[in-house]
């Protein structure tokens, strides 16, 4: 597991910091700090005449990352990993739906860090693609629509992958969706089941699917780009060919749609017992859904599905989709031929109580 934080030497700072760490000294902006020694595990940085420094093992590479510094902590958050496609900024913790699977279950305050979020997106790598996730992080939609637009005139080459519960487009937002660009802009948004209830009881909240249809009109209307995204539960798995054909005939304008397994982390740890569907020694329902979207032509793919959980047929349509700093292998992959393709399992996962049908490939 890749750590996301860092520890550095306390600093007498009132304001969040943001800085980039730079090797060389070239092209300097008031964000870099440049690395002038390091001692070991000791990197010390000059950062607008003052020394900041960081510990960090041998073969961890800085060099333009872009971290995050709070007051009054000894640790910094790596924003920015330079050499990663999986960077994600946290919006909000806050939600207005408590999902059954939720890996990031809400917290009740919301700590304001668009200012200092946008500043770090504007140090990234060009072409950086970038996630944002929550919480629900339309829940401060002015202030996520400001951040983004005003990127899109800094930084047009960034793109961004956006989390949420799709229970706050408005029509008015249609002018702003088209304003930041469908291409640079995948809206990463769930549905449980064409079953208005049992979508709702899943969501734990009354009127959301209802409230879902509507968004995804207003998506559609604006040009934006979706990701469809289901996790699989118990909950739902024998309702997956219905919603394959729900998908087929009333969202058939999405990018694609993930199908997802659960992350034993958060609720869904919580609820693992009554929640997770062992779809490596049942795949039925979900080889249904599929053949239907796919008949449909909605493009599929798997999530967090090592391969060897998938039927050979369906093994093209899982993606390497766990970030590479949450991402473990188990002891009998390692004479596996897909090791390297193979997408793997989350960190917390407890194969215990996992797949019951692995094994090499
Ligand atoms: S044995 Fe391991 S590496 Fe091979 S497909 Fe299964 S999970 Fe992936």
């Amino acid at each position: 597991m890749i750590d996301l934080r860092i520890k550095v030497e306390p600093l007498p700072i009132v304001d969040p910091l943001i800085v980039r760490l730079r090797n060389e000294a070239d092209d300097l902006g008031p964000n870099d700090a440049v690395l002038i020694g390091t001692d070991g595990a000791r990197r010390e940085y000059d950062f607008q005449g003052f020394s900041l420094t960081l510990h960090a093992s041998d073969g961890v590479a800085l060099d333009n990352d872009v971290i995050m510094i709070l007051p009054g902590q000894a640790s910094a958050r790596r924003l920015i990993r330079a050499d990663s496609q999986h960077n994600t900024f946290l919006i909000t913790e806050q939600c207005d739906q408590l999902c059954l699977m939720c890996s990031q279950p809400p917290k009740k305050n919301h700590v304001d860090l668009f200012a200092e979020l946008e500043t770090a997106a504007s140090l990234a790598p060009t072409n950086a693609y970038i996630g944002l996730s929550g919480g629900e992080p339309l829940l401060y939609k002015g202030k996520l629509f400001g951040m983004l637009l005003s990127l899109a005139k800094t930084r047009p080459d960034l793109k961004f992958h956006i989390l949420s519960n799709g229970q706050h487009f408005d029509e008015v937002d249609i002018a702003t969706l088209q304003e930041l660009g469908p291409g640079r802009i995948l809206w990463g948004i769930p549905l449980y089941a064409a079953e208005e209830e049992l979508h709702d009881a899943i969501v734990k909240k009354q009127g959301a699917f209802d409230r879902l249809i509507q968004s995804f009109a207003i998506l559609f209307e604006a040009g934006a780009a979706i990701e469809l995204r289901t996790v699989v539960m118990r909950q739902n798995d024998v309702n997956l060919p219905a919603l394959a054909a729900f998908v087929g005939t009333a969202l058939p304008f999405v990018e694609r749609w993930a199908i997802m397994q659960l992350e034993n982390i958060g609720f869904g740890r919580m609820n693992w017992d009554l929640s997770f569907k062992d779809t490596s020694t049942d795949f039925d329902n979900l080889a249904r859904a599929i053949n239907i979207a796919t008949a449909r032509d909605v493009p599929v793919q798997l999530y967090n599905f090592p391969l060897c959980s998938v039927p050979e047929r369906y093994r093209h349509l899982a993606a390497a989709s766990i970030s590479d700093w949450k991402n473990k292998q188990e002891p009998f992959c390692t004479n596996c031929s897909a090791r390297q393709r193979c997408g793997g399992f989350f960190e917390w996962y407890d194969h215990r109580k996992g797949f019951r049908g692995l094994g090499p490939i």
